[in-house]
């Protein structure tokens, strides 16, 4: 193992983000945000509760929105993350293949106060099975509303398909500029990876795991 967990997560969780004189956490290339885990939940399980009791021929629509909304969100955070000075000083002195790039950047999530992601196999270029323990939005999920009937971790899903397709089906080794275009290019790919949760704490699963493979063609 190339990537030592323990000391990326020390790294990281000492770089101490908070906002500056304008109340904004500029990091890795873009604006951060922290703000109560609850606040993201209720919004999205508001939109997939009242909202969808009312439009319900919208259900599968707004599940997917949040997904995607998964998918930019590591589009820009992990990219920006992978192509920062921290993660040359910290993490890319120890990669040794391009599966380590997806360990590091899950090692680095580890340090976010997410929950607990764990790489349980990776076969390059083509699946990421992990799993999540304590996944915000489950555990926000089980405390408010009875157990789901599908999975919950929308965020977590679209991010680990984003994540694969950062680093397969584009190439994030090559320190690309992250605009629209090269979103389109990567992530509406025939070949663009997609994340299903196979499991989740908020359907009463010990934790939550993620699967993300190429969309067939
Ligand atoms: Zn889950």
């Amino acid at each position: 193992m190339a990537i030592h967990e323990r000391a990326i997560i020390e790294a990281v969780s000492g770089l101490g983000f908070a906002g500056n004189e304008e109340g904004l956490i500029p990091a890795f290339g873009l604006y951060l945000t922290k703000h109560f885990a609850d606040y993201y939940n209720r919004i999205s399980y508001a939109l997939l509760g009242d909202f969808i009791r009312r439009a319900p021929e919208l259900e599968e629509d707004a599940r997917a929105l949040l997904i995607e909304a998964g998918r930019v969100c590591s589009f820009h955070t992990f990219g920006g993350i992978m192509t920062s000075v921290e993660w040359d000083a910290v993490v890319r002195p120890m990669i040794e293949s391009r599966e380590d790039w997806v360990l590091g950047m899950v090692a680095v999530v580890n340090a976010l106060g997410w929950g607990r992601w764990e790489v349980k196999s990776l076969e390059a270029n083509e699946r990421l099975v992990l799993t999540v323990h304590d996944s915000y939005e489950a555990t926000g999920y089980v405390r408010d509303y009875p157990r789901a009937k599908e999975p919950r971790c929308y965020l977590a899903a679209g991010g680990v398909a984003g994540l694969m397709n950062l680093v397969y089906q584009g190439d994030i080794t090559a320190r690309p500029t992250f605009s629209e275009a090269y979103y389109l290019e990567i992530f509406r790919s025939p070949r663009t990876f997609a994340a299903r949760e196979t499991r989740c704490l908020a359907m009463g699963d010990s934790c939550c795991e993620i699967v993300a493979e190429r969309d067939p063609i």
